[in-house]
């Protein structure tokens, strides 16, 4: 049996110093915790002229992800997700801090664990400095990420703009349609085409360079980790406006195009855990975006507008923040299900 100091030592103290392949965005002088595992704080020293960026998200079984999901990805997902909050503040990933729960120390379990989390971590250049280990009825993973981002470039939600264009990185709706595979709700036309969907799944790229590249050019981003129809109202409410978006124009794979179009809007809209970007920026930054996109190899599409200030104060039951329309311009009613992947309640 393990003790509690054994398995930290074994599967979570190793030097993430020895990069193997940060990202190109990533390589450079940066510092490393003054001390990080084994004492009672790790100590980070503030880098001059950067502000925190810091983040906590909780994954628990059976309510963020199902007990066979194989623990290598488990572990890549914990910290992608925390990524990708930084990346949607425009901040460049630093260090984090694991807290684990487990019901027992199954060693093989935890050697794909540690092994998927150590090798996202050490692509975003991102340093394990503590954490905390106890035993408990189900696995609960909750991971404190660290940034740096300048002040006053951090992109906030409530920084958008009336005639800021609305974007998104990626397609929308993979994530969804994988967990529809796995649920059983449809099937796809071939055995490659559903690995490609739970892999966005399970799998999801945090979009640290993209987040990172719009520093000063963006005004407002979130990550999408709920769905568009939710997520977009955050940067709306908090930014006091309203928008229109263009449905027609929410980029998808081929596998959603192809689904019945309510299940697609449901999946692209509404679906969550496509740990995409969405961002407004004004009209005269589209060709610097396009560039960014393209230096990235990152899909960028404009789907809407800010339109301007809410009308009442903004409440999201007062009149529908977002104004869906059709690529003609004619207003669609949507009917997508107030939906929590994962669980349906
Ligand atoms: P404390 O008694 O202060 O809670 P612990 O005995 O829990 O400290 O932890 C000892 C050291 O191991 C600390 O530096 C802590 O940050 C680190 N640690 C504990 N669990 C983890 C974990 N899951 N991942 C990384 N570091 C951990
Ligand atoms: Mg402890």
């Amino acid at each position: 049996m393990l003790s509690e100091f054994s398995l930290i030592e074994r599967f979570f103290e190793r030097p993430t110093s020895a990069l193997k392949s940060p990202e190109p965005a990533l390589r450079g002088d940066r510092p490393k915790a003054t001390l990080g595992i084994g004492d009672d704080c790790a100590l980070l020293a503030p880098r001059r002229g950067q502000q925190l960026a810091i983040s906590t998200d909780m994954l628990v079984e059976g309510r963020h992800f199902f007990p066979d999901v194989p623990p290598y990805a488990l572990g890549h997902k914990a910290l992608a997700v925390n990524l990708s909050d930084l990346a949607a503040m425009g901040a460049e990933p630093r260090a984090f801090t694991l807290a684990l729960g487990l019901p027992r120390a199954d060693e093989a379990w935890l050697e794909s664990f540690s092994q998927g989390l150590f090798d996202i971590a050490q692509r975003f250049d991102c340093e394990l400095i503590g954490g905390d280990t106890t035993s408990a009825p189900a696995v609960n993973i909750c991971i404190t990420v660290f940034g740096d981002v300048p002040p006053a470039r951090a992109l906030r939600r409530d920084a958008a703009r009336p005639g800021d264009d609305i974007w998104v990185s990626g397609v929308l709706g993979n994530a969804r349609a994988g967990l529809g595979i796995k649920l059983g709700e449809w099937s796809a036309a071939s055995p490659d085409d559903e690995r490609r969907l739970v892999r966005a799944l399970e799998l999801p790229e945090p979009r640290v360079a993209l987040g990172m590249a719009l520093r000063g050019v963006a005004h407002a981003a979130l990550d999408l980790s709920d769905g568009l129809a939710g997520d977009l109202l955050h940067i709306l409410e908090r930014s006091k406006m309203q928008a229109s978006v263009n449905i027609d124009d929410v980029p998808r794979s081929p596998e959603v195009a192809a689904l019945q179009q309510e299940l697609q809007q449901q999946y692209m809209l509404a679906g969550g855990d496509d740990y995409e970007l969405c961002f407004t920026a004004p009209v005269g930054e589209r060709s610097k975006i396009e560039r960014i996109g393209q230096r990235l190899d990152v899909l960028l599409t404009r789907i809407g507008t800010i339109e301007g200030p809410a009308p009442y104060g903004h409440a999201p039951d007062h009149a529908p923040a977002i104004g869906w329309r059709d690529a003609s311009g004619k207003a669609v009613s949507l009917t997508l299900q107030g939906f929590d992947h994962f669980h349906a309640d």
